[in-house]
C-alpha cells in the first residue's frame, strides 16, 4: 500500500478516480507527524458523479433480492477478515489509534456486516386489519441512494460496519469517510469491488463543507445517515430541509456515570476508564463516560482508585500491541483538546492526574489521560465533549438531585449507573435522560441492541433491526375486491 496505489483516489461507479477540481488532501501520520499520503479532495462534481453511479446501480441491487444481497454482504465481511491485520495497521497509522483497539474495530465491522446480512429478510411488511371488500398490505422498498458519513475517530469499523445495513436493505450507497482519516475506507472500497456490482458502493473523500454538505443536498438522495458533531448534524439537517429528506443522525454525548455508594470501587474506577474507551480511540469516543458523578462518601477512595488504573495505561507507539494510550488523530484536534484542559485550569479546577503533553514525546499529538477535579457544574469542562482522554470527576449526596446534574445537558447520549442496588439503578436507568444506558457495565453493547442519541445528540437508533429499517420507506397498496 503506498500513496500512488489507485485506490488512494476515489471509488464512483466500480472505477477510481481523482477529484474533478484536482485538490488533494494529506493524510498525516499523528504519531511521527509525518505525512503519509493524500487522498482527492472531492467536491460537488465528484459527488453528483458518485450520485449518478449509485443510482444507476440501485435497481439491479435492489432486484437481486435479500438472498443474494445477503450472500455478497457475507463474502464481502470474509474478504475485510482476510486482510483484517493491515487494516488495523492501516488506521493506526493514518488516525494513531491503538493496534489492539483497531483490530477490534475491524473485528467490529465484520461483525455488524454479517449481522445484517442475517437480519436481511426482516424488511418485511405487513397487512392492515381485514375488510370485506379491500385487501391492504404494506411492503417495504429500498430509498435507492443512501448517503452514509461518517467521522474520523472508527475510521475502518464507520466505513465499512455503516454500509451493512443501508445495502442489505437493497440501497446504494455514497460513503464519504472524515477527511482525516480516509485511508481505510479506500482500502475498504477495493475489497468491496470485488464482491460488489459497481457503483453499489461509492466512496468520496473530501470535507464536510464541501462534499458532505453536497451530498446531502443532492436532489437524488433521499436518506441521509449521518455520524459526527452536533453542530454538523444541525447544518446536515437544515441541507436536508428543502427537499424533506429523511435524516438519521449519531451525535456527540458528555456522558454522565453515576456512581453509588455501595459499589466495589476499584471495580466500578476501572469500569469508568474503560468507558472513556481510552484503549479504543484514546477517548476520542461519542461514548466515552466523561462526567463522573461520585457519592461523596467514596470520592477520595474512588479517586485514588481512578488514578491508579490511569497511572497503569500504558502511553506510547500504537502501533506496539501494548500500547494503550495513543496521539489524538490529528493537531488542530490535539490543540483544541489542550485549550480545554487551558480552560478548566483557569476556571478553577484542580489536575488530578495527566493536564498536559507527556514528557518524552517531542513528537507526536499525545496528551496525558487526565482528571479534573474541583469542578463545578457550569465550568465549560463539565458542559462540553473533549473528545479526548479527559474525565470530570463531580460528588452528590442526594439520588434526585443527582439525577437533575445528569439531565441538566442538552446532550443524552449514554448514561451509565454503578450500584448493587436492584431498585435504585432500575429508577435512575429509567429517570435518565439517554437514549442508551448501562448499568454496571460500561461501553459494552451486546450487537443488535438498538443505539442512539436523544436530544441534542442525535434522530433514529443504529445497530439494530430499526436502523435496517430505517433504509427503507414503507408503501401501502389498497386492492378493491369485487
Ligand atoms: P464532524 O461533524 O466534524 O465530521 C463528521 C463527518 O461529517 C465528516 O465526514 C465530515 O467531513 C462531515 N461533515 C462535516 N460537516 C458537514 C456538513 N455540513 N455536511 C455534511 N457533512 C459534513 O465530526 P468529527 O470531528 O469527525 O467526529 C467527532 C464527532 O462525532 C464527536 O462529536 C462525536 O461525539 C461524534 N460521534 C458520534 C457517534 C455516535 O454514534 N453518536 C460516533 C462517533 C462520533
Amino acid at each position: 500500500m503506498n500513496a500512488t496505489a489507485p485506490h488512494r483516489l476515489m471509488h464512483i461507479g466500480g472505477g477510481w478516480v481523482d477529484a474533478a477540481a484536482g485538490g488533494r488532501i494529506e493524510a498525516v501520520d499523528p504519531t511521527s507527524e509525518e505525512p503519509i499520503a493524500t487522498v482527492p479532495d472531492g467536491d460537488a462534481e465528484d459527488v453528483a458523479a458518485a450520485v449518478t453511479a449509485a443510482r444507476g446501480a440501485s435497481a439491479a441491487w435492489r432486484d437481486l433480492g435479500w438472498a443474494r444481497r445477503a450472500a455478497l454482504l457475507r463474502e464481502l465481511a470474509a474478504r475485510v477478515e482476510a486482510e483484517a491485520e493491515q487494516l488495523a495497521r492501516l488506521d493506526v497509522r493514518d488516525a494513531g489509534l491503538p493496534l489492539a483497539g483497531m483490530r477490534g474495530d475491524v473485528a467490529g465491522a465484520v461483525a455488524e456486516i454479517r449481522y445484517y446480512a442475517g437480519i436481511a429478510p426482516e424488511t418485511r411488511g405487513s397487512t392492515a386489519p381485514p375488510s370485506p371488500d379491500t385487501l391492504s398490505y404494506t411492503v417495504r422498498e429500498p430509498y435507492g441512494v443512501v448517503a452514509r458519513i461518517v467521522p474520523f475517530n472508527h475510521p475502518f469499523k464507520f466505513a465499512a460496519g455503516k454500509v451493512g445495513a443501508p445495502l442489505a436493505a437493497g440501497n446504494a450507497v455514497v460513503l464519504k469517510p472524515g477527511e482525516q482519516s480516509s485511508l481505510s475506507a479506500l482500502e475498504f472500497a477495493r475489497i468491496a469491488a470485488d464482491v460488489l456490482p459497481p457503483g453499489v458502493l461509492n466512496v468520496v473523500t473530501g470535507r464536510g463543507a464541501t462534499a458532505g454538505a453536497a451530498l446531502v443536498a443532492h436532489p437524488d438522495v433521499h436518506r441521509v445517515a449521518f455520524t459526527g458533531s452536533v453542530p454538523s448534524g444541525r447544518a446536515v439537517l437544515r441541507g436536508a430541509a428543502d427537499a424533506i429528506k429523511h435524516v438519521t443522525l449519531e451525535l456527540g454525548g458528555k456522558n454522565p456515570i453515576i456512581v453509588f455508594p455501595d459499589v466495589d470501587v476499584a471495580r466500578a474506577a476501572r469500569a469508568a476508564v474503560a468507558g472513556m474507551n481510552i484503549a479504543r480511540c484514546t477517548g476520542q469516543s461519542c461514548g466515552s463516560t466523561s462526567r463522573l458523578f461520585v457519592h461523596a462518601d467514596i470520592a477520595d477512595h474512588f479517586l485514588e482508585a481512578l488514578v491508579a488504573r490511569l497511572s497503569e495505561l500504558r502511553l506510547g507507539d500504537p502501533m506496539d500491541e501494548r500500547t494503550e494510550v495513543g496521539p489524538l488523530a490529528f493537531r488542530s484536534h490535539y490543540e483544541r483538546v489542550l485549550g480545554h484542559l487551558d480552560t478548566a485550569r483557569r476556571e478553577g479546577a484542580t489536575v488530578a492526574h495527566g493536564g498536559r503533553r507527556p514528557a518524552g514525546y517531542p513528537r507526536g499529538f499525545f496528551v496525558e489521560p487526565t482528571v479534573l477535579t474541583g469542578l463545578e457544574d457550569g465550568m465549560t469542562v463539565v458542559r462540553e465533549e473533549i473528545f479526548g482522554p479527559v474525565m470530570a470527576v463531580l460528588t452528590w449526596r442526594d439520588v434526585d438531585e443527582v439525577i437533575r446534574r445528569a439531565n441538566a445537558t442538552p446532550l443524552g447520549l449514554t448514561a451509565n449507573v454503578w450500584t448493587r442496588d436492584l431498585n435504585a439503578a432500575h429508577r435512575t436507568a429509567a429517570a435518565l435522560e439517554a437514549g442508551y444506558v448501562y448499568v454496571n457495565g460500561t461501553g459494552r453493547r451486546p450487537t443488535g441492541t438498538p443505539f442512539g442519541g436523544w436530544k441534542s445528540s442525535g434522530l433514529g437508533k443504529e445497530n439494530s433491526l430499526e436502523e435496517l429499517v430505517s433504509y427503507t420507506r414503507e408503501k401501502t397498496v389498497t386492492v378493491t375486491l369485487w
